[in-house]
């Protein structure tokens, strides 16, 4: 049994502003999830009903917005799904789960695929995959990844794949900048130089325009990686229906090992509780569920644990600290547990 919570999670706080297709839009609270209309968020209802999911977007006292229920939820339900931003399958894992959803890919077709760059599940995946795939297809990565493989690096990856949705129009370049950036130091800021570079010279010489590429700063490249520092999401398939699930008493299910990492935009809306009354899992493919793990009230905060939750206190403050930048106050924490 793995515990589920341990994948890099993400934010409390938010900024106040939203910055989409280029247009400043000021949130009024709470708003409700059903109003988005992103091609990369995707709600639904309990059981897959259509219908808005039961929570809505708020201020907290403390910790800018939280996830509200707006009625009553019940014990194991599924509050909603969300589709990421941007996903990236892990390096060691690119030759067998899909490059679009990060499914597993059945063990039939593996010496053909070996031969090939990437592979997907479906003809949707290749075809959702079409335009960011083309931009990427018409450079030389192969320093880029080598970099990342060599020093341990997966989020440069995620940058990798954002960027190519920028250039092929799919993306606006500053969409993730509603999310919370982790605090860096200049020491780690001047580790990214190399990735960065990498990065710039793989469009250059794939002859994309400089002035198509003139949101590739790094101050944007940097922004953005400080963000999915703290809110991209380590990817471990747990398969098998969310029924199954259901029947486990604990927040913890029985997985594999991480098939990749992706940016959400609900989830990263959740704030941390060390003893959290909702659970992010993944079942077949990069599709997160939140579950319930608990009965909860109309009006009550929903909130996920960001580490595992089954570490003791110290060492739960110490990653909190430094991975999240916050000290956290919740009940289990205020007693010592
Ligand atoms: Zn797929
Ligand atoms: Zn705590």
């Amino acid at each position: 049994m793995l515990p589920l919570a341990r994948r890099v999670a993400f934010l409390s706080r938010l900024r106040q502003t939203i910055n989409q297709s280029g247009a400043l839009l000021r949130l009024s609270y709470p708003i409700s999830i059903a109003a988005s209309g992103s091609r990369s968020l995707e709600a639904v209802d309990n059981a897959g009903r259509p219908g808005p999911p039961p929570i809505q977007v708020g201020l907290t006292a403390s910790a800018g917005r939280g996830i509200f229920a707006s009625r009553r939820i019940t014990s194991g339900d599924l509050i909603h799904t969300a589709s990421p931003v941007v996903c990236y399958p892990s390096l060691a894992t690119v030759h067998s789960v899909c490059y679009f959803c990060l499914r597993r890919l059945s063990n039939a077709g593996a010496e053909l695929r070996a031969s090939q760059t990437v592979s997907y599940c479906s003809d949707k995946c290749k075809d959702l995959s079409k335009a960011f795939r083309q931009v990427e297809s018409s450079a030389d990565w192969s320093a880029h990844d080598e970099y990342c493989r060599l020093q341990g690096l997966k989020y440069p990856l995620l940058v990798k794949r954002f960027a190519c949705m920028v250039l092929a129009g799919e993306v606006a370049a500053n969409y993730l900048d509603i999310l919370q950036p982790a605090p860096l130091s200049s020491g780690m800021i001047s580790e990214m130089e190399k990735g960065y570079h990498l990065l710039r010279n793989g469009f250059k010489e794939a002859d994309i325009r400089s002035e198509q590429m003139s949101f590739l700063t790094k101050q944007w490249y940097v922004g953005l990686l400080a963000r999915i520092r703290i809110n991209a999401f380590r990817i471990e398939l747990a398969g098998g229906l969310y029924e199954d699930l259901l029947s486990l008493a604990t927040a913890s299910v029985e997985s594999e090992a991480a098939v990749g990492n992706a940016v959400y935009m609900l989830p990263s809306f959740y704030n941390h509780d060390c003893d959290p009354n909702a659970h992010i899992i993944w079942l077949e493919d990069a599709s997160a569920r939140t579950k319930a793990l608990r009965d909860i009230e109309p009006g009550e905060e929903l909130k996920i644990c960001y580490i595992d939750a089954s570490l003791g206190c110290d060492v739960r403050q110490a990653l909190l600290s430094q991975g999240f930048g916050f000290h956290c106050n919740c009940d289990r924490c205020l007693s010592g547990d």
